[in-house]
């Protein structure tokens, strides 16, 4: 059974989303501020948590950097729309998706069944060999891409690019991971750079690159690759 710690202050918000996720057979844990949550995630020990951002005792990206002291399971932020700077703050802390309020039920567990698929793993290299989608194909050991019948030349750093967004399918990556990960991290904030490659990499890769498919365009946020 998979077991959610809900952390929100709003109450109507917590019945709905417990009677929601109790329907579905998730195991369900509540708690109204920062402090009861950092006591239950240690005891409860929960395959997920959904955290909202404002709390009566804390922000909630404290919690997001507490329990990552000590734990990966994913982390999905639940945020009141303040601006795209909040919840970059809270990725870069460790969060592993987010999702604005209002949102609907249905998008909510869709994103926590995906969040639990991926179980707690950081963005990552290396786990899969090779992706195929409807328009191009990529083979991470041979590295090798090929869309229709034609090879696709890739640069070193549009590999490492691609590399890190198809190793991590459905997954937002945030400017910052991309940046420190493709260019180091004194790149860290030069986001112009990843406009120009993702750009390139749309251009050989998507059928329609001003309409990606693919490679998709958090705005604000970051990118995901969409298998
Ligand atoms: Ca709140």
């Amino acid at each position: 059974m998979t077991r959610v710690l809900v952390v929100e202050d709003d109450p109507q918000l917590v019945r709905a989303l417990v009677i929601n996720m109790q329907a579905r057979a998730y195991e369900v844990d509540t708690a109204p501020d920062g402090t009861t949550a950092l006591g239950l995630a240690a005891e409860r020990r929960p395959d997920v948590i959904l955290l909202d951002l404002g709390l009566p005792d804390m922000d909630g990206v404290e919690v997001i950097r507490d329990v990552r002291r000590w734990a990966r399971f994913p982390i999905i932020v639940l945020s009141a729309r303040r601006g795209s700077q909040e919840m970059i703050v809270a990725l870069d802390a460790g969060a592993d998706d987010y999702i604005t309020k209002p949102f609907s039920m249905d998008e909510l567990l869709a994103r926590l069944r995906a969040a639990v698929r991926r179980t707690g793993s950081a963005p990552h290299l290396g786990e899969r060999e090779a992706v195929t989608t409807a328009d191009f194909t990529v083979d991470l050991v041979a590295r090798k891409a090929v869309r229709g019948d034609r090879d696709v030349r890739l640069t070193p750093t549009e590999w490492h690019l691609l590399e890190f967004l198809i190793s991590n399918p459905g997954r937002l990556i945030t400017q910052r991971q991309l940046l420190e990960e493709v260019w180091g991290l004194t790149y860290s904030n030069k986001t112009n750079y990843l406009r120009v490659y993702m750009a390139q990499l749309r251009r050989k890769l998507e059928s329609d690159p001003s309409h990606p498919r693919y490679l998709i365009t958090e705005p604000g946020m970051g990118y995901r690759f969409e298998p």
